[in-house]
């Protein structure tokens, strides 16, 4: 998680996918980064991580034929997003225009789509935040994302988008931001084997 308040360079403090998702794998994330000001010695794996899907994007996006198989009639790639409205921001691997009139994310992912043959839950929350940034930015209509899995070929799948899943995600940045503004401890994650290899179970109580 980036330090929300002290390293934003926005006026309005906005928070980024990755914020959300740490949020939700445990609430104290929140509260350690924070509150507590102490950074994740995580951090350097994710950028590792980060970078070579930055890397293979590159190799990728002048492959026409994705374009044209996606009904893609425009698109910007590598675009920062950020909306003062929803507290957030981010920067998105392409947004697309497409030929029915709407818009879509898309993001690539160093990795294969998981066991069960569906798009990760922390990959769907993250494509359905660039969805609503999208809305919010470009004030269009937005039905769906698309996640391309470089380890499976650059094969690509959708996310459907709804107002249902806004409001969720919406739900979760007003819990950040109100354990931020009262610096109150959150409950411990429910699940204990998210404990097992945290940074922060030595001093976690
Ligand atoms: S040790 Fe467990 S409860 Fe504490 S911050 Fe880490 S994941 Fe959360």
């Amino acid at each position: 998680m980036s330090e929300i308040i002290r390293s934003d360079t926005e006026s309005t403090p906005m928070l980024t996918p990755t914020d959300l998702l740490e949020h939700i794998w445990c609430p104290r994330f929140t509260w350690f980064m924070n509150v507590q000001h102490i950074p994740q010695h995580e951090e350097t794996r994710y950028k590792v991580l980060k970078g070579r899907e930055i890397h293979a994007r590159r190799e990728n996006e002048n492959k026409s034929y994705l374009r044209r198989k996606l009904g893609v009639v425009d698109k910007q790639i590598g675009v920062y997003l950020a909306s003062p409205k929803l507290r957030l921001r981010g920067i998105v691997d392409e947004v697309l225009w497409l030929k029915d009139n709407t818009m879509a994310p898309l993001d690539y992912k160093y990795t294969r789509l998981n066991e069960h043959g569906v798009v990760f839950k922390t990959h769907q929350m993250q494509i359905r935040i660039y969805a609503m940034l999208i809305q919010e930015v470009y004030h269009s209509k937005v039905n769906k994302g698309l996640v391309a899995y470089i380890r499976d070929y650059y094969k690509v799948y959708e996310v459907p988008v709804s107002t249902e899943q806004a409001t969720d995600i919406a739900s979760v940045v007003d819990e950040i931001f109100a354990i931020i503004q009262t610096g109150q401890l959150p409950k411990r994650t429910s699940n204990r084997n998210h404990c097992i290899d945290c940074c922060y179970r030595n001093i976690c109580v």
